[in-house]
Order: C-alpha cells, then sequence, then structure tokens
C-alpha cells in the first residue's frame, strides 16, 4: 500500500535515529530493533512530533519529560547485558510517555509492569500503549518509590526518574541475578546512571554515565 509523504517522514527519521543511536554505542540487535519498530513520534503530543526522533527529551506535560532516545537505548541495553530467556519480569518506575514500556514490551514481552504517580500521564500512556499494540503491559497507578510488592521479584528493574538514593523496596523486590538501572542525584545536583546486579552474595554496583532526569518523588516524605 502506498504511504503518504507525512508517515515516509516518520520512517524515515525513525531509521536516521537507530543509525545514529549505533554510532553512539547502541549495539544490541533487540535494542535496534525495538527503537526501529516503535512509533515514538505517537508519544508525543502532536506539536512536537517532527521533533520526535531528535536526540533530545522532550516535554510531555505535567512538568515531565519523554527520556532522549539515547538514554532509553542505553538503559535497555544495560538491562539485557546478561542475556534475556524469555522469562523475565520487568518493572518500570516512571511510565511518562509510555515509550519506554512499549520498547521493554517489544523485547520482553508481556510480562512488563509500568508504574505512574500522575494520574493523567497513566491514563494517557494506556491509551498510547493500546494504539501501538502494547495493549498488555500492566500499568499501574501508584508511587513507584514503593514498587509492587505483590508482582515481586523482579528479574529487571528500570527507574526513569533520579532519586537522592536508592529505594530499598526496589533493592528488596530485585530477583537473586537480577539487574537493575536507575539514575541516582547527589547532593551536588550531579545525576549519574547506575547499574545495580544482586548477586547471592549481595550487591555489586557499577557507575555507567553522568544522567539527566526528573525526580523520582518519594510520596512519604511529601506527606510531611
Ligand atoms: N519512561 C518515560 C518515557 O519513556 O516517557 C520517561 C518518563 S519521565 C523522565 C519520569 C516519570 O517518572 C514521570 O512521568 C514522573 O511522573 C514519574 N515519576 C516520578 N516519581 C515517581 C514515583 N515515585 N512513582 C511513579 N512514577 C514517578
Amino acid at each position: 500500500m502506498p504511504r503518504s509523504g507525512h508517515w515516509q517522514g516518520f520512517d524515515w527519521r525513525r531509521e536516521r535515529m537507530v543509525h545514529r543511536l549505533e554510532h553512539m554505542g547502541i549495539h544490541n540487535p533487540a535494542v535496534l530493533h525495538a527503537m526501529a519498530s516503535i512509533p515514538r513520534h505517537l508519544f508525543v503530543e502532536e506539536a512536537l512530533r517532527s521533533r520526535a526522533y531528535d536526540e533530545t527529551a522532550l516535554p510531555i506535560g505535567l512538568a515531565q519529560t519523554i527520556s532522549q532516545p539515547y538514554t532509553v537505548a542505553i538503559m535497555t541495553q544495560l538491562l539485557l547485558a546478561a542475556g534475556k530467556t524469555g522469562q523475565e519480569k520487568v518493572l518500570e518506575i516512571g511510565t511518562g510517555s509510555g515509550y519506554q514500556t512499549a520498547v521493554l514490551q517489544h523485547i520482553y514481552g508481556n510480562n512488563v509492569y509500568s508504574i505512574e504517580r500522575i494520574f493523567e500521564l497513566h491514563q494517557l500512556a494506556k491509551k498510547q500503549l493500546r494504539s501501538v499494540g502494547a495493549s498488555l503491559v500492566r500499568l499501574a497507578y501508584d508511587d513507584g518509590y514503593a514498587g509492587l510488592p505483590h508482582e515481586a521479584p523482579f528479574d529487571r528493574i528500570i527507574v526513569t526518574a533520579a532519586a537522592p538514593e536508592l529505594p530499598l523496596a526496589l533493592l528488596q523486590q530485585l530477583a537473586i541475578g537480577g539487574r537493575m538501572v536507575l539514575p541516582l542525584e547527589e547532593a551536588n545536583g550531579v545525576q549519574y546512571l547506575w547499574l545495580i546486579e544482586k548477586t547471592p552474595q549481595g550487591f555489586h554496583e557499577t557507575c555507567v554515565q553522568e544522567a539527566n532526569f526528573v525526580p523520582l518523588i518519594n510520596e512519604q516524605d511529601e506527606e510531611f
């Protein structure tokens, strides 16, 4: 079926984004395939669609952002670095636009859970994920700081907002042999992306690179 110039435009931009990601060091075929397949422009508001494939974060309303493509790619690649059995249970904190959720669903299937604390974003993400055929991910409107204890343990956890320290509940809900990727903000305001691996002997922590995320809100603290 012939496609309109509009759609060809988005396809071309998406292809160019994937080539750029390869040049930036993203080599995992599953990550590249997911990002080549998912229409990222559908996860941003119409006025910003022409910029959806640029290497930048974009506003999604309510003072939140869709992470830039490289950030989505590197975090997903870090989750995948230990391989994939296809049986992994995956938890995302900070659904936001739902784009990262769609990437996770493309790779890990329907065993993906995602939590968002802003109701409007939770609802919008649900709609967008349905529209791209990812309706079987399990979306929760809740405080992600507490994780999802009734669904734990999780083999992979990804946190898409920066906390000042490792959230204890998430460490507890990570399976032995599991991996968590998250940004942490230091007292001086500088953020770093961390990979946390849970082994039978304890936690192994690796600082990956500098990061730039919106804050992970601790609702417990907000109440005081
Ligand atoms: N993964 C998102 C995407 O692809 O669009 C990125 C979302 S944005 C960088 C981070 C999100 O984390 C925001 O939507 C914000 O509301 C959410 N967030 C912050 N603190 C949270 C918490 N305690 N629980 C759940 N979501 C939280």
